[in-house]
Formats: structure tokens, sequence, C-alpha cells
């Protein structure tokens, strides 16, 4: 192939994700790629939520079937999932039949309220505890949250929490497409899902999940948990991994890094510990270990935390 045909087909192959762009009030653009034959991924902003991102930062991700679109969480506020949606129709004007939402954090979710009102009859699925604190006091937190940290641009997002429960190890099939929700403990939080689209064999890890940023951990959280979950999901041995933030693909390139990442922080805590060092002693001796991920988003911030986090979960282990 000469250059000039080199040149017209990447380009052409440009121009859709081009002209379907969403403009974020940064400038920056976003846009669904395909990651495999009918499954979509907008990969979101690596930044915290802002009013530069307008709140966005997580990774939608959609499935087309042959009636109807499957969501995969629809974003963060009532605003941000209305530009899913129009991002949405750029791909398909078939009809949102289902959303999925991977686990309690806000930035995942509240976009449902834009595609419950656009179709009142859209089935939302997540984990029995992600429901139960959607409708309590941390949905309600999650809506501060989101309108401080945007200043106001989330403005009239409320809480539209999932009405279908769906547990570990169950499969529903919409419209043709089989889904498969595992949770096997604690891991990120108490109310994950990561979601198995069986046909494509793609699977979406939520916020077990993360490449070139890092994670957070809550009280709810369990990082020995997260280990699992992932080893478990690189063991399924899908085509794509769809993390909950960064970049999607093979197992290689958005499972690994941060598995790694967990397992070489409980060892090093691990041996700290058995040598009865305290956690920030731990932290001094282990962080030349992880200069691969000093570019990551959020490393500088978090590192201590997760040090100090799996120390207490090594503790109670050994105990
Ligand atoms: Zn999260």
């Amino acid at each position: 192939m000469n250059l000039f045909k080199s040149a017209l087909i990447a380009s052409l192959l440009l121009w859709p994700a081009i002209a379907g762009a969403w403009t974020l009030p940064d400038g920056s653009m976003v846009a669904f790629e395909a990651v495999s034959k009918n499954v979509y991924v907008m990969h979101g902003p690596k930044d915290e939520p802002s009013p530069k991102n307008m709140g966005f930062m997580n990774n939608p991700s959609l499935i087309v079937s042959a009636n109807g679109v499957i969501i995969i969480d629809p974003g963060s506020t009532l605003q941000v999932g209305e530009q899913v949606l129009t991002e949405v129709k750029k791909i398909t004007d078939k009809p949102v039949l289902a959303v999925f939402n991977t686990h309690i954090h806000g930035d995942h979710w509240l976009g449902n309220q834009a595609f419950k009102q656009a179709f009142p009859n859209v089935k939302i699925y997540g984990h029995a505890k992600m429901i139960e604190k959607a409708k309590g006091d941390e949905g309600l937190t999650w809506v501060d949250i989101m309108d401080r940290l945007t200043k106001g641009l989330s403005k009239g997002t409320k809480v539209v929490a999932p009405d279908q429960t769906i547990a570990n190890g169950a499969s529903v099939k919409i419209d043709g497409q089989t889904f498969r929700a595992h949770h096997l403990s604690n891991a990120h939080t108490d109310t994950d899902i990561m979601v198995e689209h069986v046909e494509s064999k793609t699977m979406f890890l939520g916020d077990n999940g993360f490449n070139a940023r890092m994670a957070r951990f809550e009280e709810s959280g369990d990082m020995h948990g997260n280990i699992k979950a992932l080893q478990f999901a690189r063991d399924l041995k899908m085509t794509t991994y769809v993390p909950g933030h960064g970049k999607s693909g093979s197992a290689d390139l958005a499972v690994i890094p941060f598995l790694t990442y967990l397992e070489k922080l409980r060892d090093g805590v691990t041996k700290g510990y058995r040598a009865e060092k305290e956690s920030y002693q731990i932290k001094k001796d282990i962080e030349a270990q992880f200069a691969q991920f000093k570019k990551w988003n959020g490393f500088e911030s978090n590192f201590g935390r997760h040090v100090n986090k799996m120390y207490l979960e090594v503790e109670a282990l050994e105990f």
C-alpha cells in the first residue's frame, strides 16, 4: 500500500471519532470507540471531577443488540448522562433497553437519571448492596459531592437507583445478549459487580480495574478482595477488559498492571509487618519498587493511603 493510500485510510478511520466527539469545557474531546464487535467505550478523563470536565471521569460503555442498546455505567451527573446519550445516538438510533451500574461511586451511575428520563421503561441493574446504599444517605452524599466538585454544573441531578438486583454468578439475557455479574467479595467497595458480556468476551471491571490512574479505597473496600477479583477476571481469559478508569484492552494492558501494583503492595507490606515495621517505614522501604506507577494519575496522593490500608488489612489477617 502506498503512503497516500495509508494516509487516506488513516484519516477516514479517524474521521468518525472526531465528527462524533463531545467537547468538554476544557476543550478535550471524548467519543465512543469500538473495542470489540458491537461494543463501544467512551474513555473518560483521568482527572478528578471539576468544572473543566463537568464531573465526567469514568468509562461509559455500550453494547448494541439486535433491537436496542445496553449501557454500562452512564456517567456522573444528569448533564453528563445527557451528553453520553447524545453520543450513543451517534452510534445507533436504537432505544436503550437496560443499564448496569458497577458500584456505588456516583461518578459511575448518577447519569442513570438521563437514561430513565429518555427511556422510562429502561431496566437498571445493580448489586443489592449498591441499591440499598444508593437509596440511602450515600446516594445523596454523591449528589452533593458532584455538585461541590463541578461547582454547580450538576444542578438538578437526582438519585435514580437501579431497580433490578443481580447477584454473583447470575446472568441475564437482554435482547439475545448475555450478561453475567461477578461479585466474589468486597473488593473496590462492598457494592461491586463486574459485568461479563458473554458473546463478545468483554469484561467490564468497574473500579476493580484501573489503568494509568490510581484507585481510591473507601472503608468498605478490600485490597485483598480486589486482588482476587482481578485474578478471577484474568483467569476467565476474556478478549477485552474495560477498567472503570483508563484505557481498555487485553488482560496484559488493562488488568495486569493494576493487579501487579496491588500484589506488590500486599507482598511489601506483609513483609514489613512481619519485620515489625510501622506503616510509614514500610512506605519508605518499598516506594522505589513502584517506579512504573509514578506516572499514574493520583499516585502521589494515594500511595501512602494504600500502604496504610494494606497495613490494616494485613494486621487483621495476621492477628
Ligand atoms: Zn469507584
